[in-house]
C-alpha cells in the first residue's frame, strides 16, 4: 500500500472510531440537540432567511407584542409554509396569541443562544469551564460584543480582556491537574486562555487605511499581551473578515516579535484555509516564526473561515475575484494540505485543528499519527454549543481538545448567533450531511473522492 491509500485507510479507522463514540453522529444532531428552528431552516432558504432576520430584531423589541409581529411578519413573506408555521401565523390573530407567540420566540432565541453562549460573563462562566476542565477539555474564552465604533468601546472591551484574563487565570490555578492539556512536546502549555478580536481593540480598522488601525490599537494589544505574560496566561487572536486580515496579522507578528515578548506570553493567530491565498499566508507566518524564535511557539489555530457568504457577497458587489474557494471540496483539500504543512513545521509551530468536520478531524488525527506526534502534540478545537460531543469523544480518545466558549450578553451575542445559524444550514456543510444521514464511508471520503 503505498503513503496516501495507508492514510485513507487510517482516516477512515480513526473516523468510523470516532463516529461510534458519540451518539449524535449516528443520528441527526442537528434534531439531537432539540433545535427544530434550525432542523427546519436548513430545509427551507426562505424560512431561513427570515429566521435569521427575526434573530436580528429579537434584542431591539420592547414587548412580546412587538416580537410576535416581527415573527409573523417575517413568516407571512414565506410562500409555501409548514402546518406548524400556519398554525403560529394564526396565533398572530389576537392579543392573548401574540403574547404567547412573542414568548414563544424569546425563549427559543434565548435557548439557542444558551447553547453557544456559556456565561454573561466571566465569572458566571466558570461552573462551565470548570466542569469542561474535569472532563478533560480546556477553553478559550471569547467576550462578545463585536462592532467597535469609538475609542470608549474600545477601551472598554480591552479593560473586559484584561478583567477576564485575571478571572481565568485565578480559577484556573485552583483546578487539579491534567497532564494531557498542561504540557506537549515543546512545553508546558498555559491553563487559561482568551481569545480576541482586534476589530474590537480599535474603531480603525479599515482595508483602506490598514496602519491607522493598527497605530491605534497596537497599545491595546501590547497590554493585553503584557498581563498574559505576566500571568502566564495565553492569548489567542482571531481572525475575521478578509478585508482586515493583512493587518491583523501584520500587527500581531510584529509585536510578538518585540524584544519584551521574546520569552512570552503564548500567542497565537487564525489560518483560513477557505481564502484561495491561504498558502502565502502560511509562509508568511513560518518566515516569521523562523526569525524571531520565541520560546513559546506560535499556535497557529487552522479553520475554513466563518465569513464565506459575505467574502462572496462582497467580491460580487465590487467586480472582484472571488478570494474563497467556491467548490467546497477545493476548500476542505486545501485545509487537508494545510494540515500536512502545519503539522511538518513543529515544533516552530504549534497546531490546533479547529474543525466539527469528522474527515478533516481524522486526517489531522491520521496524519499526526504518520508523523510520528503523540496524540496530544496537536491540539483539537470545537464550538461551543456546537462541538461537545465531537469534543467529549475526541478526549475520551485520549486525544487534546479545547472549547471554544463565547461569553457576553444575548444583544452582543447577535452577530456570532446569526453567524453559527447560517454555517449550520448551510448547504454545503458538514453538519448538515449528518443531519441528513449522509453515511460515515460518504462523510469520510476524500475531499476530491467526494465530486466525482
Ligand atoms: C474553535 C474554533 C475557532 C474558530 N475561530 C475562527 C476564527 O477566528 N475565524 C474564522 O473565520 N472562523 C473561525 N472558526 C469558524 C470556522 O471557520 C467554522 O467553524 C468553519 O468554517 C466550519 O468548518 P467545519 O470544518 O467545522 O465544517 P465544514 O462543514 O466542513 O465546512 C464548512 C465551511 O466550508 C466553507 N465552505 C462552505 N461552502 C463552501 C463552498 N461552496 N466553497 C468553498 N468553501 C465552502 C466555509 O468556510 C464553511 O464555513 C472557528 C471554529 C472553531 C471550531
Amino acid at each position: 500500500m503505498g503513503p496516501s491509500a495507508s492514510l485513507e485507510s487510517d482516516i477512515r479507522r480513526v473516523g468510523t472510531a470516532l463516529f461510534e463514540a458519540f451518539p449524535s453522529h449516528r443520528g441527526n444532531p442537528l434534531k439531537a440537540l432539540d433545535d427544530r428552528a434550525m432542523d427546519l431552516a436548513a430545509q427551507d432558504a426562505e424560512l431561513r432567511a427570515a429566521l435569521f432576520r427575526f434573530v436580528d430584531v429579537v434584542p431591539a423589541c420592547r414587548s412580546l407584542d412587538d416580537l410576535a409581529a416581527h415573527l409573523t411578519s417575517f413568516l407571512g413573506e414565506i410562500d409555501e409554509q409548514p402546518p406548524s408555521l400556519r398554525a403560529a401565523m394564526r396565533m398572530g390573530d389576537t392579543k392573548a396569541g401574540r403574547a404567547a407567540l412573542g414568548a414563544a420566540g424569546a425563549a427559543g432565541v434565548r435557548h439557542m443562544a444558551h447553547r453557544f453562549i456559556v456565561g454573561e460573563d466571566p465569572q458566571a462562566a466558570l461552573p462551565v469551564l470548570r466542569r469542561l476542565w474535569r472532563d478533560g477539555i480546556a477553553a478559550s474564552v471569547d467576550l462578545l460584543g463585536e462592532a467597535t465604533v469609538t475609542a470608549q468601546e474600545a477601551d472598554r472591551y480591552a479593560a473586559r480582556c484584561a478583567g477576564a484574563l485575571e478571572t481565568l487565570a485565578g480559577a484556573y490555578a485552583q483546578m487539579d491537574a491534567q497532564p494531557l492539556l498542561e504540557r506537549d512536546a515543546s512545553g508546558p502549555l498555559p491553563r487559561a486562555n482568551l481569545s480576541v478580536k482586534v476589530s474590537a481593540l480599535t474603531p480603525l480598522l479599515r482595508p483602506e487605511a490598514p496602519a491607522r488601525g493598527q497605530r491605534d490599537a497596537a497599545p491595546r494589544l501590547r497590554a493585553l499581551l503584557r498581563q498574559a505574560k505576566e500571568l502566564g496566561a495565553h492569548l489567542h487572536i482571531d481572525m475575521e473578515s478578509l478585508d482586515s486580515r493583512e493587518a491583523v496579522l501584520e500587527l500581531v507578528l510584529n509585536l510578538l516579535a518585540e524584544p519584551e515578548f521574546a520569552d512570552g506570553p503564548s500567542a497565537g493567530v487564525v489560518l483560513q484555509a477557505y481564502l484561495r491565498d491561504s498558502p502565502q499566508t502560511l509562509d508568511t507566518i513560518l518566515a516569521s516564526a523562523q526569525q524571531t524564535r520565541r520560546a513559546q511557539p506560535l499556535v497557529v489555530r487552522l479553520v475554513k473561515g466563518a465569513y464565506w457568504d459575505h467574502e462572496v457577497v462582497e467580491a460580487r458587489q465590487h467586480g472582484w475575484s472571488v478570494p474563497v474557494f467556491e467548490r467546497k471540496a477545493d476548500c476542505d483539500a486545501n485545509f487537508e494540505a494545510l494540515t500536512a504543512r502545519l503539522l511538518e513545521a513543529r515544533p516552530l509551530l504549534r497546531v490546533a485543528i479547529a474543525s466539527h468536520n469528522l474527515r478533516s478531524v481524522a486526517h489531522a488525527i491520521a496524519r499526526n499519527e504518520l508523523l510520528g506526534g503523540a496524540p496530544g502534540d496537536v491540539e483539537f478545537q470545537v464550538l461551543r454549543g456546537l462541538g461537545d460531543d465531537l469534543g467529549q469523544a475526541l478526549a475520551a480518545s485520549g486525544l487534546r481538545v479545547r472549547s471554544y466558549c463565547p461569553v457576553g450578553d444575548l444583544v452582543a451575542g447577535m452577530a456570532y448567533l446569526v453567524r453559527r445559524l447560517l454555517e449550520n444550514t448551510a448547504n454545503e456543510s458538514f453538519l448538515a450531511d449528518q443531519a441528513q444521514g449522509v453515511p460515515v464511508a460518504q462523510l469520510l471520503a476524500a475531499p476530491e473522492a467526494s465530486l466525482s
